[in-house]
């Protein structure tokens, strides 16, 4: 007898979340401290569009300010690093927000850096990098900070047991793996490299993809009874969207799942609203 997988409903996970914010969100506003992100946008990636449009359109429903900034694919970059020293001062605005990735032209680390540490609620500044890594993190990238509240909510507790992320990112797998180690888990990152990848994903109690590549995660490739976290976002030739785990199959040996979508995509920029709620309450004391 098979057992089916328990589905992770990320969906339903954050529109709980998404209506906690609103009393915060008044409260700060009768305060004159209504929370504001700037989300700055260059050139006219689609992907990137549909995503700055989309955390536009979260702060407004949440009740926050947002300004988006759009700049041409050739702008130069000091006119946005001279925008970010805008914005680091303008108070406003509590958290600021470069759309990834960047042109070639950019410097990306020179950009992320230029953003005050206090209104870096991507987490990607260097600062707030250590301060993860330290284990006494001000800000946490969105995503994996989503997939953490996909635990709590579940009860799965992560000490002790075998974390296995496939991906070193910057954006999902590296913090990823700093949150699983300092919650006490034992943490494996596999990247593209990775040698005999089955032999580390078929040990793994908790296991979190986030590759970029659909299907790409087996049934075989997994522990019976283990926890799959799916971060991939593919788009299939048909236009539907589709994760890095075969769902299908995985879902009749894992215990519980995260589905695409509806999984780890909606927790996203939920918690880009909180750090950016929690950006104004600790600027508002
Ligand atoms: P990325 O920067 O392209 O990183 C992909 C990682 O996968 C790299 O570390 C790469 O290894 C590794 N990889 C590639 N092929 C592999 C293989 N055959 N075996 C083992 N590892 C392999 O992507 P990302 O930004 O982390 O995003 C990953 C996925 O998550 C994408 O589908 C993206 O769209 C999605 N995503 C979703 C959300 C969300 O809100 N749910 C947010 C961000 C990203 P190397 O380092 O060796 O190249």
């Amino acid at each position: 007898m098979t057992m089916t997988a328990q589905i992770l409903d990320g969906k339903t996970l954050a529109q709980t979340l998404r209506a906690g914010f609103r009393k915060r969100v008044d409260a700060l506003a009768a305060q004159g401290h209504r929370p504001g992100l700037a989300v700055i946008l260059v050139g006219e990636d689609p992907a990137s569009k549909v995503y700055v449009n989309n955390k536009v359109k979260a702060c407004e429903d949440a009740g926050l300010y947002s300004e988006k900034l759009v700049y041409p694919v050739n702008v130069a970059p000091a006119v946005v690093l001279d925008k970010i020293a805008e914005l680091n001062a303008d108070p406003k605005v509590h958290g600021i927000l470069v759309q990834l990735p960047l042109p070639a032209h950019f410097a990306e680390a020179a950009v992320l850096e230029a953003i005050t540490p206090k209104k870096d609620v991507d987490g990607f500044h260097a600062e707030n990098v250590g301060a993860l890594a330290q284990g006494n993190p001000c800000f946490i990238p969105c995503t994996p900070y989503g997939v953490m509240k996909m635990f709590e909510q579940g009860g799965i507790d992560l000490s002790g047991k075998e974390a296995v992320v496939i991906g070193r990112s910057n954006i999902v797998g590296k913090p990823m793996a700093l949150l699983f180690i300092n919650a006490g888990a034992t943490v494996t990152v596999c990247n593209s490299r990775t040698e005999d990848l089955k032999a580390h994903t078929r040990r793994a109690d908790i296991l979190v993809a986030a590759v970029g590549k659909p299907r790409f995660v087996t049934a075989d490739m997994l522990k019976p009874g283990a926890v799959v976290i799916d971060v991939g976002i593919n788009r299939l030739p048909d236009g539907k969207l589709c994760g890095d785990v075969d769902f299908d199959a995985a879902k009749e040996v894992a215990s519980q799942i995260t589905p695409v979508p509806g999984g780890v995509g909606p927790m996203t920029i939920t918690m880009l609203l909180a750090n950016t709620i929690e950006a104004a309450e600790r600027e508002a004391g």
